[in-house]
């Protein structure tokens, strides 16, 4: 069976074996036949044509030309040796180089001068044209295989990867040899035979084999368009099979009362006036959680709009109709924050909150379990720890999920188990994503929107300042503080040299100490590798207002609330993406005073860098800079939804295939309308698919 086949551990490809194959899984999630098969590559070098020397425009492109080498020599000695030629086709010559395999090549040149083809990417160096490893092709050479190579392929690829030879060039020889294994065999079909018809799409076969070696330009796109097909009408019909199935069987806790704690609270402890948007939002979710149904709820707000009192007041329903409720967050720093602030804003008022996070003492954490279970905590707050299996509650009736993004569906699908009928979830995300991508990603949970700021708030003024104006910072950052404000400065952490990066912090740390001395002034300093109490500790200074200027890395990024902190530094602001400088902009302009965000950056920028710097200066808005990331970056990378999985589509772009988006979800309604349980024979092929994709994830065990 091919389907079997295809399962094969990826150990077994000819060319593979042990050391690659925990490269592939490593590096590439490639664990067998299958995935190698839908490791897609991202682009195709077109080797049918051959071009001219006269013909290169730019840097950049992979171009073949055919021509006469005029002479080579080898130069230099040790690891500089390396072979030059030069290349003529009678219309320009281009230097060629090679640092590696200078034998092979030399044993190649030396049989073939006069009308060879050469392959690779063009550079201008020293005003010339250059190219170094450029593939030679030796006509002599015997064929690799019969797979058509017109359209190359290239691959992603990684630094660990390339050492065990699986560069782009690696991973296509692998995918060559496996696609030359199938020749012989038919890939099963994941659609409808009427659907393809119908929709004239070519068959999986023909578009997998297509995807990664065309026949021709138009076999690619018909092969890409099949796959996007593939990809986008199962996650509309997951998506929308699970509301279906969500909708039918679960029976939700009715939150009738509106009674003391909230009126309490509402009446007594509340400092401010609601805005409209935050008491439209709580309507919205009262009708939910009275509806009987158990409610899933996505609340969108910009950074500071404030989600958090929305979600307290929520809690306090649930509270007053005998139903416990947590709320989880990201990062063990927030849970804490959300810990004192709910406390503190709940004061006096008889409402038990417990804070249980992974660095919880055993000893409290054993009173924190017989404090959910006799019930007599009513709000949990905590990090992931909390959908731990020890954590059991009474009558857990509401979970609220902050910064969504972060975490994935598996986590929410925990959350409904901590309760026999499934507490009604409200998932809070500040990151703002357009309709079409809300529909897919969240296609399963109706969508809140706080659009309005409280009142009073300005808007906060931001800054872009080059390396060479950084005395101009300083001198600001003194009359800020001087005048009882405080100050984040942010690092940019880069995973590959935390070393590095935890030099520059601490450098930067030193010279904000030097020009703010001690006793006057304090500087703190937090980052990821310090310890937990550690960095609680600085975290408290700076909270209580015993620093003036909080030196660290992206530790503070989401949800960190210090009102009297009016001005973010961000240090190498080039480096961080779009809507990770918004959420570290919204950590200042919290309070009532004028707030600022100074981006620094180096002297020299490159054009995406600067169009981002530009963005931020141009717009406090969280949607449009979510429209500018997705234009300027598209989808895959918007933040955190790539950790969480959430948008790993393989080949389908949500914002350039946007038509193909809501033509796959009409598609994907009418047919489960007309058969909720995809049970007639024409859908046969669509149920077994489904039921693949749901096993794959243990969510779906539990539902169906
Ligand atoms: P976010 O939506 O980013 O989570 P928060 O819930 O942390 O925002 O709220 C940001 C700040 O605004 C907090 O200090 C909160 O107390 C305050 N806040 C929330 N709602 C209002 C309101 N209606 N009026 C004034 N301040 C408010
Ligand atoms: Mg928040």
């Amino acid at each position: 069976m091919t389907a079997e086949y295809l399962q094969t551990p990826i150990e077994y490809l000819k060319g593979v074996g042990p050391h690659r194959a925990d490269i592939l899984k490593r590096e590439f999630n490639i664990f067998t036949f299958s995935d190698l098969l839908y490791y897609f590559p991202f682009r195709h070098v077109d080797k049918a044509t051959v071009y001219k020397v006269s013909d290169i425009q730019s840097e950049g492109n992979y171009m073949q030309f055919r021509g006469n080498i005029l002479g080579y020599q080898i130069l230099g000695e040790g690891r500089s040796k390396r072979l030059a030629a030069q290349f003529f086709d009678g219309t320009g010559t281009l230097d060629l180089v090679w640092f590696n395999g200078i034998k092979w090549i030399e044993d190649v040149l030396a049989k073939n001068h006069t009308n060879v083809l050469i392959f690779g990417r063009p550079t201008l160096f020293n005003n010339r044209w250059n190219m170094s490893h450029p593939e030679i092709i030796d006509p002599t050479a015997p064929k690799e295989n019969t797979i058509t190579q017109h359209f190359f392929p290239l691959y992603n690829t990684s630094d660990k990867a390339k050492k065990a030879g699986l560069d782009t060039k690696g991973v296509a020889k692998l995918t060559a040899a496996l696609l030359l294994d199938l020749k012989q065999r038919i890939l099963p079909e994941t659609l409808p035979a009427e659907l393809i018809a119908n929709h004239h799409l070519i068959s999986l076969h023909e578009a997998l084999f297509n995807i990664h070696y065309p026949e021709n330009q138009e076999k690619l796109t018909q092969a890409n368009i099949r796959l996007k097909f593939d990809e986008l009408f199962y996650t509309q019909l997951k998506m929308l099979k699970l509301k279906l199935l969500t909708e039918r069987k679960f029976r939700g806790h009715i939150f009738a009362r509106v009674g003391e704690s909230f009126n309490y609270f509402y009446n007594n402890r509340l400092k401010f006036e609601l805005t409209g948007a935050q008491k439209r939002v709580i309507k919205e979710i009262r009708a939910d959680m009275g509806s009987g149904k158990q409610m899933n709820r996505l609340l969108q707000g910009d950074v500071g709009s404030g989600k958090t009192i929305t979600a307290l007041l929520v809690m306090l329903i649930a509270n007053d109709n005998d139903f416990q409720s947590c709320l989880m967050a990201p990062t063990e720093i927030l849970a804490q924050q959300h810990y004192e602030n709910i406390s503190k804003q709940l004061g006096d008022m008889e409402v038990k909150v417990a804070l249980l996070t992974g660095s919880t003492k055993t000893a409290e954490r054993k009173e924190i379990h017989q404090g959910l279970l006799d019930g007599s905590i009513r709000i949990l707050i905590g990090t992931h720890a909390l959908i731990e299996n020890e954590v059991q509650f009474q009558n857990l009736g509401l979970a609220v999920i902050d910064e969504q993004h972060r975490f994935g569906v598996e986590q929410r699908a925990k959350l409904w188990k901590k309760n026999r009928i499934p507490p009604h979830v409200l998932v809070m995300t500040a990151t703002p994503i357009p309709r079409t991508l809300a529909m897919t990603v969240y296609g399963d949970l109706d969508v809140s929107v706080i659009d309005e700021l409280p009142k009073g708030r300005k808007p906060i003024i931001t800054k872009h300042l080059y390396e060479k104006d950084r005395s101009q910072m300083f001198y600001f950052l003194k009359q800020q503080v001087d005048a009882g404000r405080q100050v984040f400065v942010v690092y940019p952490l880069i995973q590959e040299s935390e070393k590095m990066d935890l030099l520059d912090l601490e450098a930067g740390f030193e010279a904000m100490s030097r020009s703010f001395p001690l006793p006057r002034y304090a500087v703190g300093m937090v980052h990821g590798k310090m310890k937990n109490d550690v960095k609680d500790y600085e975290m408290q200074r700076f909270s209580k207002g015993e620093t003036c200027i909080l030196v660290s890395t992206t530790v503070i990024e989401v949800g960190i609330d210090i009102p009297n902190a009016t001005v973010m530094v961000i240090e190498n602001a080039e480096r961080f993406g779009l809507s990770q400088l918004h959420q570290l902009r919204g950590r200042v302009g919290r309070g009532g005073e004028q707030s600022y965000c100074i981006l620094m950056s180096g002297n020299k920028l490159s054009s995406d860098g600067r169009q981002r710097l530009d963005a931020m200066v141009a717009t406090t808005d969280g949607f449009e800079i979510a429209n500018f990331d997705l234009k300027l970056r598209g989808p895959g990378d918007l933040q955190g939804t790539q950790q969480s999985g959430v948008l790993d589509f393989k080949i389908a772009d949500i914002i350039k295939d946007e038509k193909l988006v809501s033509y796959t979800r009409e598609l994907a309604k009418r047919i489960l309308e007309a058969d909720p349980n995809l049970s007639s024979p024409e859908n046969k092929i669509l149920a077994e698919q489904l039921q693949k994709l749901m096993s794959r994830e243990k969510f779906w065990g539990m539902i169906s």
